[in-house]
């Protein structure tokens, strides 16, 4: 599946993006620690598939392996057994086709302008001229809203506006698959809430495919096509469940049953929302 541009994107925006598909096969991965002389088993032999242009979550407890798995996809880090394929090719290092969107507001540039952290990865890991990549980095700016910030610098910023950049830098490096480690998890109820709903927006022009961490049941059913459900560390992979609530307001019984059965899930007594 060629990945679709937004329809204002000229013939050179569009001949940036490689044709990617975004289908991860991850299969018996086990992931290993060596910390302080002892071994730290974070992930247990977890199998999955991410299908091209699903937005698929990974949903557990905190330290139950998420980030390691999150991590080993970007190719951070490499899975002590099994392997991880993207579009049919062993992951085995970082590269421009996985682009990961941190929790933490400072993954920008400090002396780049808002243009500037979006256009200047374009001319590195993308070869483009200045023209092409600053106005490539409009456009993706454009879609997050912040047309009226291009000039300002990331410490005048708010951290909703800060992770809006680093998600406009991650689209407009057109992956085959973005990668999200709880990126709304330091905003604000209010700002975390509509970031979530321009996601969705944003994956609605885009089909991108998603990878999504959150520990936040309310999150993964706002968020995602399916979701898969992590046990408490090491990470082992409990259920992988369509979201039949992908879409429904937030105040549905659709989605009230959703959360409930993810809630199930994870065994939590039914007062623990598991929300941060
Ligand atoms: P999550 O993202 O779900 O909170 P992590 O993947 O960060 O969980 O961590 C899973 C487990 O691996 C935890 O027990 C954590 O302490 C451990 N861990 C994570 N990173 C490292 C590391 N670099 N060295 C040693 N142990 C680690
Ligand atoms: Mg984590």
């Amino acid at each position: 599946m060629a990945v679709s541009l937004p329809a204002t994107a000229s013939p050179t925006a569009a001949a940036v993006a490689a044709p990617a598909a975004g289908h991860v096969v991850v299969d018996g991965v086990s992931i290993r620690y060596r910390a302080d002389g002892h071994d730290v088993h974070a992930v247990d032999n977890v199998s999955f598939e991410i299908r091209p242009g699903e937005k698929f979550i990974l949903l557990g407890p905190s330290g139950c392996g998420k980030s390691t798995l999150l991590n080993a996809v970007a190719g951070f880090l490499r899975p002590t057994a099994g392997r991880i394929l993207l579009d049919g090719t062993t992951i085995q290092r970082p590269g421009p086709d996985r682009v990961v969107v941190f929790q933490e507001f400072n993954q920008l540039l400090p002396w780049r302008t808002v243009l500037g952290n979006v256009a200047y990865p374009l001319r590195v890991a993308r070869n483009l001229g200045r023209q092409e990549s600053d106005a490539r980095a409009r456009r993706f700016l454009d879609m997050v809203g912040l047309d009226r910030s291009v000039g300002a610098y990331p410490h005048t910023l708010s951290g909703g506006m800060k992770q809006r950049v680093a998600i406009a830098r991650a689209l407009a490096l057109d992956p085959a698959v973005l990668l999200m480690d709880e990126p709304f998890a330091s905003l604000d109820a209010l700002t975390r809430t509509r970031m979530q709903q321009e996601l969705n927006g944003i994956w609605a022009q885009t089909r991108k495919t998603i990878f999504f961490v959150t520990h936040s049941i309310q999150e993964a059913v706002l968020l995602g096509s399916r979701i898969l459900v992590l046990t408490p560390g090491p990470g082992r992979l409990r259920a992988i469940v369509e979201n039949a609530a992908d879409g429904a307001p937030l105040d549905s019984p659709e989605f009230a049953a959703m959360e409930s059965q993810v809630r199930g899930l994870l065994a939590l007594p039914l007062d623990g929302r598991g929300e941060s």
